[in-house]
């Protein structure tokens, strides 16, 4: 293992609040990643035709533009307004070749304990989008987060869950595939293997690594090696279902936000060398 059998991709996020994107997508390119994830509020800061070009000029892959999905809402408004958003986040991606649209669920709205039905909201809402992004040629990718996100961020949370969605929903769905929320769940490897039955539903792979302690759910990832998952082995069971895109470097944390990006990069693609 270690092998750095796929590309190499980091997600803006991993760099969020030093680079904007064309810093990011400069920072990628001299360090000779060929891959990238972008964020809207970043592209559109930078100007949606703007960043195409810039991320073009550069020849990086978008690895995934986020994030969209996050349909359920309280009201019919509100459900509409999500509705309209994931139509702009689609154009944005069309706009910048993304390879997949990032999707969340969206967690339970206020006031509401409904947890199934807001489940419900978020498959609903993904089905009626859904011929928009097939036009637009845009895959829709569902992340599953931890289930430490069910209920203000994402209720989506298991491999399975996203497998099924894709089972009803069918053509132009398909899932991001992110060790740091899926490396506990008994089972990974047979939901990997259903995933790998249909060619091209895993569109992404997500990095990086499960601190002890973990000191905020949000803010404190770990840099890969730095945890206790076992990203090879789950690589390994990803690999066996035929996939052969980017290997995506996404770390949400106060402790590398603080560092210099250029040493963050580095110190990722050393790492994926050595310990995925
Ligand atoms: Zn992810």
């Amino acid at each position: 293992m270690g092998s750095n059998a796929y590309p190499l991709s980091i997600n803006q996020v991993t760099m969020r609040d030093r680079w904007s994107l064309r810093q990011a997508v400069e920072g990628c390119a001299r360090h000779g990643v060929r891959g990238i994830a972008t964020w809207r509020d970043k592209l559109q800061e930078c100007g949606i035709q703007e960043g195409a070009r810039i991320i073009a000029d550069h020849g990086l892959t978008v690895t995934g533009h986020l994030r969209a999905g996050m349909f359920p809402a309280a009201t019919p408004e509100g459900r509409r307004k999500a509705i309209d958003d994931n139509k702009r986040a689609i154009d944005e991606a069309a706009a910048i070749k993304a390879q997949c649209l990032v999707l969340l669920g969206g967690g339970i709205p206020e006031g509401s304990k409904d947890l199934a039905g807001t489940r419900r909201m978020f498959v609903d809402g993904l089905g009626e989008v859904l011929p928009y992004a097939r036009a637009a040629g845009v895959k829709m990718a569902i992340e599953p987060l931890h289930p430490m996100y069910a209920a203000d961020r994402n209720c989506i949370n298991l491999l399975s869950q996203a497998n099924d969605i894709c089972d009803e929903l069918g053509e132009g769905v398909g899932i991001t595939y992110d060790v740091y929320h899926l490396w506990w769940d008994p089972n990974l490897k047979a939901e990997t293997e259903r995933a790998g039955k249909v060619p091209g539903r895993i569109v992404a792979f997500h990095v990086c690594d499960w601190l002890v302690p973990t000191k905020d759910f949000l803010t404190d990832r770990g840099m890969m090696g730095d945890g206790v998952i076992d990203i090879p082995l789950i690589r390994s069971w990803v690999e066996e279902t035929g996939y052969d895109g980017f290997c995506e470097v996404e770390i949400l944390s106060s402790r590398w936000w603080a560092e210099d990006p250029d040493k963050v990069i580095e110190t990722c693609i050393e790492r994926c060398r050595t310990v995925c």
